[in-house]
């Protein structure tokens, strides 16, 4: 096999620094050929010292001069602005596009690699939720190759038949609960930032962690998966598994249930999808289930987790819901590890967003961004009227 070249947007994230360890083992089948992030010089710089990529691209400007001034004399093309991630996936030279940013902002860049016809590692799911029948009639139509790396859709992927989907009767998503599973409900509103992003199984960047604590996370993996798999809503079940072994299962019409077992680590989705269908070692230590002892599942609780019945609610409205959901869950998130919102205070404001929403689905990309850009302002004019009344301590 010739060495793929690979892209990675988010490179100096959590995902991409997972998914350049993985490579890093295989030297022979994987190159770099562009890394990018927002703004991180220092550690874009320490990646391109080692990597060597073609390209390199730091979003903010001056992120990227700096970058250059500092690269000076290496033969790397160093380039800023959002246009510039698009035309770092659309390359010949590049086969795989790790889509790893986080937020809405992988949207443009992941629909770009999706319309050049590359194989896709999904790992930013936000993308999919804003924009799911779009996205994937542009994979489907430009014969692009979509691989989920969010470990549960990973799991599902590997459990689910390799062709069509017969017998398939159900998805059992599971999830860990966060670190306030068990926390006295009537305290969520103290919820420190500090504490909202210790996960208690995974290491994750800082939205995905505050996203697991409220479980918009799984809600946004419940969407997810719906666009994936062609799934309804219905056929799929959240599970609470605290030890986050299983990452989910696929139950069939014989009473069979496939499950995908393995350490939390997402080197091993990202090295699923980097040598799918073949495997690759990964690094990843051996489970032992000697050490885990047991394997525990719970209903969630939808009061203690008023975020995931949002999410079931607007993927039920449609395209211009979800896209509000994930725009606003944004902004709530942000403005809670700044400490302009509660905890408890993120589902208030993604509720009262979403209660203004339209319905149906927009199917174009303009639509989509003005849908995600009305969500924002109306969210952030939510936060100036209840700012006084609200603000956290
Ligand atoms: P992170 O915060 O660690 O990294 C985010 C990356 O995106 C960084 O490289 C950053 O430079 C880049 N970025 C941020 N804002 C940007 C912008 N405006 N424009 C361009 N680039 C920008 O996040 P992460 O934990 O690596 O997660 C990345 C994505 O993968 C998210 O969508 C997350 O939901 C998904 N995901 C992560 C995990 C995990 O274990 N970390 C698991 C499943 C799915
Ligand atoms: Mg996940």
């Amino acid at each position: 096999m010739s060495s793929k070249g690979v892209t990675i947007l988010g490179s100096t994230g959590t995902i991409g620094v997972n998914t350049l360890d993985v490579m890093s083992r295989h030297e022979a089948l994987y190159h770099v050929v562009a890394l990018t992030a927002n703004s991180n010089v220092e550690k874009m710089l320490a990646q391109c010292l080692q990597y060597q990529p073609q390209y390199a691209v730091m979003v903010e400007e001056q992120a990227a001069e700096k970058l250059s001034h500092a690269l000076k004399g290496d033969n790397i093309e160093v380039l800023s602005g959002v246009e510039s991630l698009e035309f770092v996936v659309g390359l010949d030279q590049v086969d795989y596009v790790m889509a790893a940013i986080v937020g809405a902002s992988g949207l443009l860049p992941n629909l770009a690699a999706a319309k050049a016809g590359k194989r896709v590692l999904l790992a930013n799911k936000e993308s999919l939720v804003m924009s799911g029948k779009l996205f994937m009639d542009a994979v489907h139509d430009n014969k692009a190759t979509l691989l989920p790396i969010d470990s549960e859709h990973n799991a599902i992927f590997q459990c689910l038949p390799s062709s069509g989907q017969q017998g398939v009767t159900k998805i059992l998503l599971t999830a860990s609960g966060g670190p306030f599973r068990t926390r006295d409900i009537n305290t969520l509103h103290d919820i420190t930032p500090e504490q909202a992003v210790a996960h208690p199984n995974w290491v994750m960047g800082q939205k995905i962690s505050v996203d697991s604590a409220t479980m918009m996370n799984k809600g946004l993996e419940v969407i997810e998966a719906c666009w994936l798999f062609d799934l309804f809503v219905d056929q799929i079940q959240v599970v609470i598994h605290p030890q986050s072994t299983i990452h989910s299962m696929v139950s069939y019409n014989d009473g069979s249930v496939l499950a995908q077992l393995g350490n939390p680590d997402m080197r091993t989705p990202i090295a699923y999808g980097l040598a799918w269908p073949k495997r690759l070692e990964s690094g990843v230590a051996p489970l032992d289930l000697f050490e885990i002892g047991r394997l525990d599942f719970e209903k969630p609780d939808f009061q203690r987790f008023p975020c995931l019945r949002l999410a079931y609610e607007a993927h039920q409205s449609g395209g211009n819901a979800t896209i509000a959901l994930n725009a606003v869950n944004e902004i709530a998130v942000e403005a809670f590890l700044k400490k302009i919102i509660r905890f408890t205070d993120i589902p208030l404001l993604i509720e009262h967003v979403l209660e203004q929403s339209i319905s149906g689905t927009p199917d174009e990309i303009g639509e989509i961004l003005i849908q995600d850009s009305v969500s924002r302002k109306q969210a952030e004019l939510w936060m100036n009227e209840n700012s006084s009344s609200r603000s956290a301590k």
